[in-house]
């Protein structure tokens, strides 16, 4: 009796909703979106830039949330000289250095959100090319756009899409940094 009623009252619900144009989708499969839980406690003068950053991935991708301060899945750390950089030790973990010097020359949002993609998969692309995010420095310090490419986000909501094994997500410990100049990278 209560499942008939319940049934109906999504039926009615789904139906109310289509009327006003809202799709409905399917229960989201087993696999659940990651919630990655960022640690900002020693991220200085950056915290308010990583809960930037950290919206700004969220918007653009599916899969996977940044959620401020639950746990340490991701820690931030301000630096001061040696380059910024991201230690992934798996998809979605890790840790991210901020270096104040950089971050003085070159848009520190832009410097977050390019690290962090390196922490949620994504690789260096020294380009030059402003519209991408992991084109990094090599876009120069005049280039401050902080969004990923819509091709740089799919590729991130794919690889949380839960198709990646176990061993596919912890296989990938990974270092990388912010190239200061086209120049420099051989
Ligand atoms: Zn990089």
């Amino acid at each position: 009796m209560t499942s008939r009623l319940n049934r109906l009252a999504v039926a009615l619900l789904a139906t109310a909703l289509a009327t006003l144009g809202v799709t409905v989708a399917n229960p989201s499969p087993a696999s659940a979106a990651m919630t990655i839980c960022y640690n900002t406690s020693q991220a200085g003068s950056y915290a308010g830039t990583a809960n930037q950053a950290a919206s700004i991935w969220n918007n653009a991708t599916v899969n996977l949330t940044l959620s401020a301060n639950c746990g340490s899945n991701l820690r931030i750390y301000q630096i001061t000289g040696g380059g910024s950089y991201a230690v992934r030790t798996s998809l979605g973990n890790g840790r991210v250095y901020i270096d104040t010097q950089q971050a003085a020359q070159y848009s520190p949002l832009r410097i977050m959100t390019h690290e962090i993609g390196h922490i949620l998969g994504l690789p260096d692309n020294y380009n030059g090319n402003c519209s991408l995010l992991m084109s990094g420095g090599s876009a120069g310090t005049s280039c401050t756009n902080p969004y990923p490419s819509t091709a740089e986000a799919n590729r991130v909501s794919n690889l949380f899409a839960g198709t990646f094994s176990a061993t596919d997500r912890s296989a990938d410990i990974f270092r990388d940094s912010w190239p200061s100049a086209l120049t420099s990278v051989s």
